[in-house]
Protein backbone atom coordinates (compact mmCIF):
# COMPACT_ATOMS: atom_id res chain seq x y z
CA UNK A 1 0.00 0.00 0.00
CA UNK A 2 1.47 3.30 -0.87
CA UNK A 3 0.10 5.70 1.78
CA UNK A 4 -0.78 9.52 0.77
CA UNK A 5 0.92 10.28 3.75
CA UNK A 6 2.91 8.78 6.32
CA UNK A 7 2.88 10.59 9.01
CA UNK A 8 4.34 7.85 11.52
CA UNK A 9 7.55 7.60 9.37
CA UNK A 10 7.49 11.79 8.90
CA UNK A 11 7.79 11.91 12.84
CA UNK A 12 10.12 8.68 13.17
CA UNK A 13 12.47 10.45 11.77
CA UNK A 14 12.97 12.57 14.75
CA UNK A 15 11.89 9.72 17.04
CA UNK A 16 15.04 10.14 19.38
CA UNK A 17 14.91 13.86 19.52
CA UNK A 18 11.17 14.02 20.00
CA UNK A 19 10.99 11.61 22.47
CA UNK A 20 12.96 13.80 25.16
CA UNK A 21 11.23 16.21 24.45
CA UNK A 22 8.21 15.27 25.44
CA UNK A 23 9.98 13.18 28.54
CA UNK A 24 11.72 16.47 29.24
CA UNK A 25 8.43 18.52 28.74
CA UNK A 26 6.46 16.38 30.82
CA UNK A 27 8.73 16.15 33.79
CA UNK A 28 9.27 19.80 33.91
CA UNK A 29 5.62 20.24 35.15
CA UNK A 30 5.58 23.56 32.96
CA UNK A 31 3.08 23.23 30.02
CA UNK A 32 1.85 26.71 29.05
CA UNK A 33 3.73 30.20 28.47
CA UNK A 34 6.60 28.65 28.82
CA UNK A 35 10.23 28.72 27.69
CA UNK A 36 9.36 25.89 24.74
CA UNK A 37 6.91 28.57 23.26
CA UNK A 38 9.62 31.45 23.54
CA UNK A 39 12.17 29.59 21.75
CA UNK A 40 9.81 28.20 18.68
CA UNK A 41 8.98 31.67 18.31
CA UNK A 42 12.02 33.49 18.16
CA UNK A 43 13.23 30.23 16.04
CA UNK A 44 10.58 30.70 13.50
CA UNK A 45 10.55 34.13 13.70
CA UNK A 46 14.63 34.22 12.64
CA UNK A 47 13.45 31.66 10.19
CA UNK A 48 10.80 33.66 8.00
CA UNK A 49 12.88 36.52 8.57
CA UNK A 50 9.56 38.11 10.19
CA UNK A 51 10.10 40.48 13.70
CA UNK A 52 7.32 38.94 15.55
CA UNK A 53 6.19 35.10 15.53
CA UNK A 54 3.63 34.51 18.24
CA UNK A 55 2.63 30.98 18.51
CA UNK A 56 -1.01 29.55 18.57
CA UNK A 57 -3.58 26.93 18.84
CA UNK A 58 -3.99 26.47 15.64
CA UNK A 59 -3.91 27.82 11.49
CA UNK A 60 -7.59 28.75 11.55
CA UNK A 61 -7.04 30.82 14.82
CA UNK A 62 -3.70 32.29 13.16
CA UNK A 63 -6.00 33.78 10.08
CA UNK A 64 -9.12 34.86 12.55
CA UNK A 65 -6.61 36.55 15.07
CA UNK A 66 -5.11 38.71 12.48
CA UNK A 67 -8.16 39.81 10.83
CA UNK A 68 -9.31 40.45 15.28
CA UNK A 69 -6.60 41.95 15.34
CA UNK A 70 -6.68 44.71 12.50
CA UNK A 71 -9.95 45.38 13.99
CA UNK A 72 -8.71 46.15 17.65
CA UNK A 73 -6.57 48.67 15.94
CA UNK A 74 -9.38 50.51 13.60
CA UNK A 75 -7.89 49.29 10.62
CA UNK A 76 -10.73 46.91 9.80
CA UNK A 77 -14.45 47.21 10.93
CA UNK A 78 -17.22 44.63 10.58
CA UNK A 79 -18.64 44.50 7.37
CA UNK A 80 -15.41 45.49 5.53
CA UNK A 81 -14.31 43.57 2.41
CA UNK A 82 -11.40 41.01 2.35
CA UNK A 83 -10.02 39.72 -1.40
CA UNK A 84 -9.79 35.66 -1.12
CA UNK A 85 -9.27 33.03 -3.78
CA UNK A 86 -12.29 31.12 -4.58
CA UNK A 87 -10.17 28.27 -4.86
CA UNK A 88 -9.06 27.89 -1.43
CA UNK A 89 -9.10 25.36 1.16
CA UNK A 90 -12.59 26.74 3.46
CA UNK A 91 -10.77 28.05 6.56
CA UNK A 92 -9.17 30.91 4.75
CA UNK A 93 -13.13 32.18 4.54
CA UNK A 94 -14.20 31.22 7.50
CA UNK A 95 -11.12 33.82 9.20
CA UNK A 96 -13.22 36.65 7.16
CA UNK A 97 -16.58 34.94 7.92
CA UNK A 98 -15.94 34.96 11.59
CA UNK A 99 -15.14 38.27 11.98
CA UNK A 100 -18.19 40.06 10.53
CA UNK A 101 -16.03 40.61 7.16
CA UNK A 102 -17.24 39.83 3.71
CA UNK A 103 -15.07 37.56 1.40
CA UNK A 104 -14.81 38.61 -1.60
CA UNK A 105 -13.78 36.00 -4.47
CA UNK A 106 -11.55 36.00 -7.46
CA UNK A 107 -10.69 33.10 -9.49
CA UNK A 108 -7.44 31.44 -9.49
CA UNK A 109 -5.29 31.22 -12.53
CA UNK A 110 -5.58 27.32 -14.23
CA UNK A 111 -2.10 26.79 -14.92
CA UNK A 112 -1.28 27.18 -11.08
CA UNK A 113 -4.66 27.30 -8.80
CA UNK A 114 -3.47 30.25 -7.23
CA UNK A 115 -5.06 33.43 -7.05
CA UNK A 116 -5.16 35.63 -10.53
CA UNK A 117 -3.45 38.61 -9.31
CA UNK A 118 -4.81 40.24 -13.01
CA UNK A 119 -7.89 39.49 -11.35
CA UNK A 120 -7.90 41.17 -8.32
CA UNK A 121 -8.56 45.28 -9.20
CA UNK A 122 -11.29 44.69 -10.60
CA UNK A 123 -13.02 43.44 -7.35
CA UNK A 124 -11.83 46.19 -5.07
CA UNK A 125 -14.15 48.46 -3.96
CA UNK A 126 -14.09 51.65 -0.83
CA UNK A 127 -14.79 48.71 1.27
CA UNK A 128 -12.03 46.37 0.91
CA UNK A 129 -9.35 46.21 3.41
CA UNK A 130 -7.17 43.35 2.91
CA UNK A 131 -5.70 40.87 0.28
CA UNK A 132 -5.85 37.40 1.79
CA UNK A 133 -3.28 35.56 -0.54
CA UNK A 134 -3.04 31.37 -0.55
CA UNK A 135 0.24 30.13 -0.94
CA UNK A 136 -2.07 27.14 -2.18
CA UNK A 137 -0.60 23.81 -2.47
CA UNK A 138 2.78 24.89 -1.06
CA UNK A 139 3.39 27.26 -4.14
CA UNK A 140 3.76 30.98 -3.40
CA UNK A 141 1.35 33.42 -5.27
CA UNK A 142 3.16 37.23 -4.89
CA UNK A 143 4.53 39.23 -7.72
CA UNK A 144 5.56 43.24 -7.39
CA UNK A 145 2.92 43.72 -9.27
CA UNK A 146 0.74 42.63 -6.25
CA UNK A 147 2.37 44.54 -3.60
CA UNK A 148 2.13 47.77 -5.76
CA UNK A 149 -1.67 47.51 -6.68
CA UNK A 150 -1.94 46.81 -2.49
CA UNK A 151 0.02 49.99 -1.94
CA UNK A 152 -1.97 51.76 -4.80
CA UNK A 153 -5.67 50.96 -2.68
CA UNK A 154 -4.04 51.36 0.61
CA UNK A 155 -4.83 47.60 1.23
CA UNK A 156 -2.70 45.10 3.83
CA UNK A 157 -1.71 41.61 2.23
CA UNK A 158 -2.42 38.86 4.39
CA UNK A 159 -1.02 35.71 4.01
CA UNK A 160 -2.45 32.44 4.30
CA UNK A 161 1.08 30.60 4.34
CA UNK A 162 -0.72 27.22 5.89
CA UNK A 163 0.72 25.01 3.35
CA UNK A 164 3.86 27.19 1.89
CA UNK A 165 6.73 27.01 5.08
CA UNK A 166 9.92 27.25 3.19
CA UNK A 167 8.90 28.11 0.18
CA UNK A 168 11.26 31.33 -1.11
CA UNK A 169 10.46 34.55 -2.94
CA UNK A 170 13.36 36.29 -4.32
CA UNK A 171 15.55 35.33 -0.87
CA UNK A 172 11.99 36.31 1.32
CA UNK A 173 10.20 33.54 2.80
CA UNK A 174 6.83 32.99 2.34
CA UNK A 175 4.89 34.36 5.29
CA UNK A 176 7.43 37.78 5.28
CA UNK A 177 5.92 39.04 1.83
CA UNK A 178 2.39 40.99 2.90
CA UNK A 179 1.71 42.17 6.63
CA UNK A 180 0.81 39.42 8.44
CA UNK A 181 0.85 35.84 7.80
CA UNK A 182 -0.89 33.09 9.46
CA UNK A 183 0.29 29.04 10.12
CA UNK A 184 -0.87 26.09 10.64
CA UNK A 185 1.22 23.36 11.90
CA UNK A 186 -1.62 20.50 11.56
CA UNK A 187 0.15 17.08 11.83
CA UNK A 188 -0.03 16.70 7.73
CA UNK A 189 0.81 20.18 6.84
CA UNK A 190 5.04 20.49 5.82
CA UNK A 191 5.80 21.52 9.56
CA UNK A 192 3.38 19.44 11.87
CA UNK A 193 2.92 19.23 15.07
CA UNK A 194 2.00 15.83 16.83
CA UNK A 195 -2.02 17.77 17.12
CA UNK A 196 -3.08 21.00 16.89
CA UNK A 197 -0.61 24.33 16.42
CA UNK A 198 -0.76 27.29 14.58
CA UNK A 199 1.62 30.72 14.25
CA UNK A 200 1.49 34.22 13.22
CA UNK A 201 4.19 36.18 11.47
CA UNK A 202 4.11 39.78 11.08
CA UNK A 203 6.89 42.81 11.29
CA UNK A 204 3.93 45.20 12.56
CA UNK A 205 4.66 45.64 16.54
CA UNK A 206 1.33 47.46 17.18
CA UNK A 207 -0.67 44.60 15.23
CA UNK A 208 1.41 41.66 17.00
CA UNK A 209 1.19 43.18 20.64
CA UNK A 210 -2.69 43.06 20.29
CA UNK A 211 -2.90 39.82 19.06
CA UNK A 212 -0.69 38.49 21.78
CA UNK A 213 -3.81 39.66 24.31
CA UNK A 214 -6.42 38.93 21.85
CA UNK A 215 -5.10 35.09 22.03
CA UNK A 216 -5.22 35.93 25.94
CA UNK A 217 -8.27 36.32 26.77
CA UNK A 218 -7.71 40.02 25.46
CA UNK A 219 -5.15 40.63 28.58
CA UNK A 220 -1.41 41.63 28.09
CA UNK A 221 -1.16 41.79 32.06
CA UNK A 222 -2.69 39.48 34.25
CA UNK A 223 -7.09 40.27 34.94
CA UNK A 224 -6.11 43.51 33.14
CA UNK A 225 -8.41 43.02 29.81
CA UNK A 226 -8.30 45.39 27.11
CA UNK A 227 -10.28 43.22 24.41
CA UNK A 228 -12.79 40.82 24.46
CA UNK A 229 -10.48 38.06 23.13
CA UNK A 230 -10.46 34.39 23.42
CA UNK A 231 -7.92 31.67 24.63
CA UNK A 232 -5.59 30.38 21.34
CA UNK A 233 -2.36 28.89 22.92
CA UNK A 234 0.24 26.91 21.75
CA UNK A 235 1.29 24.30 24.48
CA UNK A 236 4.77 23.67 25.59
CA UNK A 237 4.89 20.13 24.44
CA UNK A 238 3.87 21.37 20.25
CA UNK A 239 6.07 23.96 20.82
CA UNK A 240 8.64 21.64 21.87
CA UNK A 241 8.26 19.57 19.07
CA UNK A 242 7.57 22.42 16.10
CA UNK A 243 11.45 23.52 17.46
CA UNK A 244 13.14 20.53 16.23
CA UNK A 245 11.34 19.43 13.16
CA UNK A 246 11.52 23.13 11.62
CA UNK A 247 15.72 22.24 11.96
CA UNK A 248 14.81 19.56 9.02
CA UNK A 249 12.56 21.80 7.14
CA UNK A 250 14.72 22.91 4.35
CA UNK A 251 15.97 19.56 3.92
CA UNK A 252 12.32 18.01 3.99
CA UNK A 253 11.20 20.64 1.66
CA UNK A 254 14.07 19.75 -1.02
CA UNK A 255 13.37 16.23 -0.56
CA UNK A 256 9.64 16.82 -1.96
CA UNK A 257 11.25 18.56 -4.48
CA UNK A 258 12.88 15.57 -5.82
CA UNK A 259 10.00 13.58 -5.58
CA UNK A 260 7.87 16.26 -7.36
CA UNK A 261 10.76 16.49 -10.12
CA UNK A 262 10.57 12.92 -10.85
CA UNK A 263 6.89 12.84 -10.98
CA UNK A 264 7.20 15.65 -12.94
CA UNK A 265 9.79 13.91 -15.78
CA UNK A 266 8.43 10.47 -15.46
CA UNK A 267 4.84 10.62 -15.25
CA UNK A 268 3.73 10.53 -19.10
CA UNK A 269 0.54 9.49 -19.39
CA UNK A 270 -1.13 12.16 -21.51
CA UNK A 271 -4.70 11.72 -19.48
CA UNK A 272 -2.99 13.32 -16.99
CA UNK A 273 -2.72 17.61 -16.79
CA UNK A 274 0.43 17.63 -14.46
CA UNK A 275 1.46 20.83 -11.93
CA UNK A 276 3.85 23.46 -13.08
CA UNK A 277 6.98 23.37 -11.87
CA UNK A 278 7.70 27.21 -11.29
CA UNK A 279 10.80 28.72 -12.84
CA UNK A 280 12.50 29.45 -9.75
CA UNK A 281 11.92 26.05 -8.23
CA UNK A 282 12.46 27.56 -4.56
CA UNK A 283 9.24 29.25 -4.29
CA UNK A 284 7.39 26.06 -4.36
CA UNK A 285 7.74 23.48 -1.47
CA UNK A 286 5.20 21.05 -2.83
CA UNK A 287 2.63 20.88 0.72
CA UNK A 288 0.72 18.81 -2.58
CA UNK A 289 1.36 17.35 -6.14
CA UNK A 290 -1.94 17.86 -7.47
CA UNK A 291 -2.48 16.63 -11.32
CA UNK A 292 -5.67 16.88 -13.28
CA UNK A 293 -8.03 14.63 -15.11
CA UNK A 294 -10.99 14.39 -16.26
CA UNK A 295 -12.57 11.24 -15.55
CA UNK A 296 -11.08 11.84 -12.15
CA UNK A 297 -13.23 8.83 -10.46
CA UNK A 298 -12.38 6.34 -12.60
CA UNK A 299 -8.95 7.35 -12.18
CA UNK A 300 -8.78 7.53 -8.52
CA UNK A 301 -10.98 4.22 -8.18
CA UNK A 302 -7.69 2.79 -10.53
CA UNK A 303 -5.29 3.83 -8.46
CA UNK A 304 -6.82 2.70 -5.26
CA UNK A 305 -7.35 -1.12 -6.38
CA UNK A 306 -3.71 -0.26 -7.07
CA UNK A 307 -3.12 -0.17 -3.91
CA UNK A 308 -2.12 3.76 -4.01
CA UNK A 309 -3.82 6.48 -1.50
CA UNK A 310 -5.09 9.51 -3.15
CA UNK A 311 -6.96 12.32 -2.06
CA UNK A 312 -9.16 15.62 -3.65
CA UNK A 313 -8.12 19.03 -2.10
CA UNK A 314 -10.66 19.94 -2.55
CA UNK A 315 -14.06 18.30 -3.87
CA UNK A 316 -16.28 21.31 -3.18
CA UNK A 317 -15.18 25.18 -3.48
CA UNK A 318 -16.16 27.75 -0.27
CA UNK A 319 -18.88 29.70 -2.35
CA UNK A 320 -20.44 26.18 -3.23
CA UNK A 321 -20.62 24.55 0.32
CA UNK A 322 -23.87 24.63 2.90
CA UNK A 323 -22.58 26.85 5.32
CA UNK A 324 -22.52 29.82 2.08
CA UNK A 325 -25.56 29.34 1.08
CA UNK A 326 -25.36 33.32 0.28
CA UNK A 327 -22.72 32.65 -2.34
CA UNK A 328 -24.07 29.29 -3.80
CA UNK A 329 -25.07 31.13 -7.12
CA UNK A 330 -21.93 32.72 -7.55
CA UNK A 331 -20.12 31.18 -10.54
CA UNK A 332 -16.60 30.88 -10.74
CA UNK A 333 -16.22 28.75 -13.66
CA UNK A 334 -12.15 27.94 -13.39
CA UNK A 335 -12.52 26.99 -9.77
CA UNK A 336 -15.12 24.67 -10.40
CA UNK A 337 -13.14 23.00 -13.13
CA UNK A 338 -10.57 23.08 -10.70
CA UNK A 339 -12.37 20.99 -7.86
CA UNK A 340 -14.00 18.56 -10.17
CA UNK A 341 -10.89 17.30 -11.86
CA UNK A 342 -8.04 17.54 -8.78
CA UNK A 343 -6.12 14.56 -7.22
CA UNK A 344 -2.99 14.58 -5.04
CA UNK A 345 -0.78 12.09 -5.51
CA UNK A 346 1.29 10.47 -2.85
CA UNK A 347 4.34 12.66 -1.85
CA UNK A 348 6.53 13.08 1.59
CA UNK A 349 9.77 13.59 2.64
CA UNK A 350 10.17 9.78 2.86
CA UNK A 351 8.27 8.46 0.30
CA UNK A 352 10.45 5.61 -0.86
CA UNK A 353 12.26 5.43 -4.06
CA UNK A 354 10.56 2.26 -4.71
CA UNK A 355 6.76 3.52 -3.75
CA UNK A 356 7.22 7.21 -6.12
CA UNK A 357 8.67 3.97 -9.05
CA UNK A 358 5.36 2.61 -8.42
CA UNK A 359 3.03 5.46 -8.56
CA UNK A 360 4.59 6.37 -12.00
CA UNK A 361 4.68 3.26 -13.60
CA UNK A 362 1.17 2.92 -12.74
CA UNK A 363 -0.03 6.06 -13.61
CA UNK A 364 1.49 5.32 -17.05
CA UNK A 365 0.06 2.12 -17.48
CA UNK A 366 -3.48 3.72 -16.81
CA UNK A 367 -5.50 3.37 -20.52
C1 LIG B 1 -4.67 23.70 7.00
C2 LIG B 1 -5.10 25.00 6.46
C3 LIG B 1 -5.67 26.00 7.27
C4 LIG B 1 -6.14 25.77 8.67
O1 LIG B 1 -5.21 25.26 9.54
P1 LIG B 1 -5.67 24.44 10.85
O2 LIG B 1 -4.41 24.35 11.63
O3 LIG B 1 -6.17 23.12 10.39
O4 LIG B 1 -6.71 25.25 11.54
C5 LIG B 1 -5.93 27.23 6.70
N1 LIG B 1 -5.68 27.48 5.41
C6 LIG B 1 -5.16 26.54 4.59
C7 LIG B 1 -4.89 26.90 3.16
C8 LIG B 1 -4.87 25.27 5.09
O5 LIG B 1 -4.36 24.35 4.26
Amino acid sequence: MVKFLDLQKINLAHQQEIEDKLLAVFRSGWYLLGNEVKNFEEHLSAYIGSPQAIGVANGLDALRLILRGYIGLGIMKQGDEIIVPANTYIASVLAISDNGLVPVFVEPDINNYNIDISKIEEKITEKTKAIMIVHLYGRIVFSDDLKKLANRHDLKIIEDNAQAIGADYNGRKSGNLGDAAGFSFYPGKNLGALGDAGAITTNDENLADVIRALANYGSNQKYINTYKGLNSRLDEIQAGILDIKLRYIDQENELRRKVAKKYLSEITNPKIILPEYPVNELEHVWHLFVIRTEDRENFQNYLSSNNIQTLIHYPVPPHKQEAYKEYNSLNFPVTEKIHEEVLSLPLSPYISAEEVDFVIKTINYYK
